[in-house]
Formats: structure tokens, sequence, C-alpha cells
């Protein structure tokens, strides 16, 4: 007899590794199958070049959920934080540079040499965001209620979230302009240093194709402020080892309680039969049975690619295909003989200007003109660029005295325009000038650079799965997040076809190596079995 497993989970992003070692950990007889030959999804280090380990996609981390952290014991599976202290260092084309970061005396200095008013105003403008964040935070790990049924408990959850945002008072109304608004405007209120803004505006665009002055933006700003490092609430830092670091230590969590993980493992087809999920086919034939299947993919490839349309009800097949993958992000990985040597702050060696986000962004004009290109579908001239060097910090990256960056730029339309040349040609001559831009600041970037790999949309789309490119599995608007997410009234985990679940950054609360998607899944997923 074929064995019946009681959950299959497609695809082990980071997501579907936290379901997997949660429904194991509840005695459930699990198999993840992932189609690369390696387990995280977007959560991976590759050893591109000989021993330079590269987090080739995502590359920071804070918003993973300390609960997951304490429940699957991912400190005994090897998972470790390095903590990054200045979070950021902007240089500027005259000369100038800024460092911000947890150590708040540093912070004040360094933004008092811009403005003194803004020096002051930091600290309430991140107890404001605090505040917000106390009232979002928990909503994270909680399923979303649906508004459109009248069930008590829908109806108990409802109240619940009307009383936390009563508990707000009048930060309510700075509450929903995060939720809705731009970016531009609050920066505006906030700080009168240009560089600040820009600093902290570049924020607010990652992975958007949008700028600071669009709608939607704030969300962003606010997404990048949440999380925690080690415990202390908002500071980012690096997986030892990269990315992988923590997707390898949930699968070994997963694994241990018996969870079984074949990578190399293309599913091509979700099987239904009598409106039930009952398994997986891959492109061979191959046929996996479960009670329930769980898919870690976007709405788009898991719907639209593995399943029949005649098995989905027409008007949900329809909400899935309007969904919004807009997306301009291009990730330049690079091997370096050595760290920048900045003009405005030398030194060859690792120190305090290479351990955060290196922000090339001089003003927000900057990036509304790399953005005019995108939308008209050509590469930006001078794309955004957030640059980190984990090797700065963590000795297991790269070779001695060698040293890995991640660029994450903005911005690299998916679509090209039928006259901006071939895909190839300009992923060349966009890589160029990031290196470039670099060099500008940084007199000997351009020869220290070794190897280079580049990550359009396109690329992202085809080695990862993501539609579009989007590194979020689908754009992090007001109209898609919580119980819009992936589509209205299917934001707790499950689909209209029985046994058929999402555990991916396309459920509520979205993209960002959190782990809250798979969590709240296997919360659900328990409740039904
Ligand atoms: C370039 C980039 C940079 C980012 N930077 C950051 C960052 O610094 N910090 C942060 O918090 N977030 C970042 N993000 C977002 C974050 O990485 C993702 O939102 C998150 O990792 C998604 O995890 P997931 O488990 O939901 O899905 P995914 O990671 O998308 O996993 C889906 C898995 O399914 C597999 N798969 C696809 N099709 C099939 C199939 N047919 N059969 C079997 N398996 C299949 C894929 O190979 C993949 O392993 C970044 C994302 C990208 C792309």
């Amino acid at each position: 007899m074929p064995t019946v497993y009681d959950s299959i989970i497609i695809g082990a992003g980071h997501n579907g590794l936290v379901t997997a070692a949660y429904l194991a950990r509840a005695g459930q007889k699990v198999l993840v199958l992932e189609r690369r030959d390696l387990v995280g999804g977007c959560a991976v280090t590759e050893e591109l070049w000989p021993g330079f380990k590269v987090s080739t996609a995502s590359y920071v981390n804070s918003l993973f959920r300390p609960e997951i952290i304490r429940d699957l014991e991912l400190k005994r599976h090897g998972f470790a934080m390095l903590p990054r202290s200045p979070s950021s260092f902007t240089p500027f084309p005259d000369g100038r540079y800024l460092l911000m970061g947890p150590d708040k005396e540093m912070t004040h200095r360094e933004v008092s040499k811009f403005s003194k008013k803004d020096a002051e105003a930091l600290p309430k403008y991140e107890a404001m965001l605090e505040r917000v964040a106390d009232f979002l935070e928990p909503t994270l790990v909680q399923t979303p209620p649906n508004p459109w049924s009248m069930a008590p408990g829908n109806l108990l959850a409802l109240l619940k979230l009307g009383l936390g945002f009563k508990k707000l008072g009048t930060d309510g109304q700075k509450a929903i302009e995060i939720l809705t608004g731009a970016a531009n405007p609050i920066l505006d209120r906030w700080f009168e240093s240009e560089q600040v803004k820009a600093t902290i505006a570049t924020d607010a665009i990652i992975g958007a194709f949008a700028t600071p002055s669009m709608p939607g933006t704030a969300y962003v700003l606010f997404h990048h402020v949440m999380g925690e490092c080690d415990g202390v609430r908002g500071v980012w830092g690096y997986v030892r080892g990269g990315m992988g670091g923590l997707s390898n230590a949930i699968a070994s969590a997963a694994k241990e309680k018996g969870a079984e993980i074949k990578t190399g493992t293309t599913v091509s087809h979700i099987v239904v039969k009598d409106n039930k999920a009952t398994g997986v086919a891959l492109a061979d034939g191959t046929e996996y049975s479960a009670k329930r299947v769980i898919s870690c993919l976007d709405a788009t490839v898991t719907f639209l690619r593995l399943m029949d349309r005649k098995d989905l009800p027409a008007d949900f097949v329809e909400s899935v295909r309007n969904l919004d993958y807009a997306s301009g992000s291009c990730k330049v990985n690079l091997a370096l003989s050595e760290v920048p040597d900045f003009t405005c702050l030398p030194g060859n060696t690792p120190g305090p200007q290479h351990r955060g986000t290196i922000h090339l962004c001089p003003d927000r004009n900057y990036i509304e003109k790399a953005y005019d290109k995108a939308k008209y579908c050509y590469i930006s001239d001078s794309p955004i660029i957030e640059a980190t060097i984990p090797s700065s910090l963590d000795d297991t990256v790269a070779p001695k005295g060698k040293h890995v960056m991640s660029m994450f730029t903005q911005y690299f339309p998916y679509k090209l325009a039928d006259d901006a040349g071939t895909l190839e040609e300009n992923k060349k001559r966009y890589a160029e000038r990031c290196i470039d831009i670099m060099t500008e600041y940084a007199p000997n970037f351009r020869k220290s650079v070794l190897n280079y790999q580049v990550l359009s949309p396109m690329d992202l789309e085809r080695v990862y799965g993501l539609t579009g490119g989007n590194i979020m599995q689908g754009t992090m608007s007001l109209s898609s997040l919580s119980f819009m997410r992936p589509v209205p009234g299917y934001a707790d985990y499950r689909t209209p076809v029985k046994g058929l679940y999402m555990c991916g950054a396309a459920t509520h609360p979205g993209g960002g190596v959190m782990g809250a998607c798979g969590y709240n899944a296997a919360r659900e997923i328990l409740r039904d079995s």
C-alpha cells in the first residue's frame, strides 16, 4: 500500500518548513516537496563561488517571530543572529555621511550633523511607530477575522480588533495613515533634513514598484521597523551563515519531529477528487497521496498553474487572476577582494560604515527619477542601492580577508520595452551601473569586484517561482493585506477546495522572513484536524 501522508507541503520556503515542523510536532506524518536542490525558498545561502556563501535573495532578518524560535528551539538547531550596529550608513555626494542605528547617542550625534531638530524628532517618531506596532504586531500571528462572516468567533475577533484600535486613541489616525498613505507626507511632517528623509525613505519602497510619494508606501516603511533581533525591538541583523542558516535550522527541527523533506522534486499538479485535495502529482507521473495539501507557493502558481480551473469556483479564479505582482526589484550579489573604502569615511578593513545597510540614494527626487524610467519599462539609469556586507560581521561566509556584498536595487521592470534590448544586455548594463555608482563613493570598489550575479525580476520568477518577480508573493498594498490576502474571503489559510490550504507569504501577514504565515496556517490546519 502506498503511504498516505497526513499533510503534503508544496515548497520548502521558510514558511512551508515552519508549517511542516508544527504539524510534525503535533504528530502528523508530513512530507515536504521542494523543486530546488536546497530548502529555504527566498531564505537561502548559496555558495556561488568557492568560499563565498551568499544570501542570494533575502539578506537581513528582524521579522522572524520569536515564538517560533522558542517553540522549535531553533537556536539548538544552529540558528544564530548577528545584530547590526550601526544599522545604516548613507554617504552623500557632498562628502558628508550619516550613520544611524540602535545606539541612540551615536544616532543623535549623527543626525545633529544635518539637523538638530531632526535629532530631537527621531526618537519621538520611532516611539509613535512603536505605539502603532503595539497594535499591529499581535495581529501578525492571528488569523484575520472575516468581515463578511456573522459567525460568533469572527464577530468576537472583529470586536477585539476594534477595541485594540480604540486603545490607540489619537494614534489611531496615524495608524490608518501608515496603512494607507504615502511615506513622503509623514517624513515631511517629522523631519526637515533631506538626507535623513532620503535614508528613511528607501525603507518605504523595498520590494514595491512605487515611490515614497505614492499611497501604500508608508506601510512598507513601517514593515521595516517591526520585528526584533535577539529580543531588541526594531534591530535588523544577519543570520550567521547567511539566510539559509535560518531555513536549515527550521528544516532540522521539522525533521527531528519526523517530517520528510524531498528536494529536487517539482510538483506539477494538485490532485482534487470530489472537491477535496487528495495529493499531488509530479511531472514524471509519480503521485503522493495525503489527507491534505498545503501550498507555500503564491496564489497564481497554486491555483492557475497547478490546478484545473474546473476544480475552483469561477469568481475565485477571477480574484486570483486580478492579483497585483508589480515589481521592480533586482538583486546584484557580489564577491569582493576587500571592503569599499569610502572617501567620506575611509577604511579598507570592516568598520561601522560596512556593518549596516549602505544606502546609495542621496535624495528622494533620485528615487522619483529612477522610477520614471522603469514605469516606461526601461531600467533605471541610476538605481537606488541598498548594499550589505554580511562578511563584515560573519566570518563564515567569505574566505579570510574577502567579502560578500548583497545589493538590493530598484528599479528593474519585469517587462522591458520592445526597444530596450535583450534581458541579458540590460542585466549587464544595470549591474555595471550599480558598480559605477558604488565606485563614485568608494574609488577602490570596481577593482575589488571578483565576480557578480544579477537576479532581475524575471530571474526571481524563474529561480524562486515568484510570479512577476514580486519579492512578497504579491504586493503589500492595503487592498492585499489582512482579510484580503491572498483574496477576500480566504484569509484563513483555507481555500475553496476541502483539504487544500495556503501557508506562504501570499497569505496574511505577507512577505518577509517572518514565519508568521506558516505558523498561522499550521494552527488553522490543526484546528480542522
Ligand atoms: C530578492 C529578495 C530579497 C528579499 N529580502 C528580504 C529581506 O532581506 N528580509 C526579509 O525579511 N524578507 C526579504 N524578502 C522577502 C522574503 O524573502 C519572502 O517573503 C519569504 O522568504 C517568502 O517565504 P515563503 O516560505 O512564504 O515562500 P518562498 O520563499 O517563496 O518559498 C516557496 C518555495 O516553493 C518552491 N516551489 C515553487 N514551485 C514549486 C513546485 N511546483 N514544486 C515544489 N516546490 C516549488 C520554491 O522553490 C520555494 O522554495 C526578500 C525576497 C526576495 C526575493
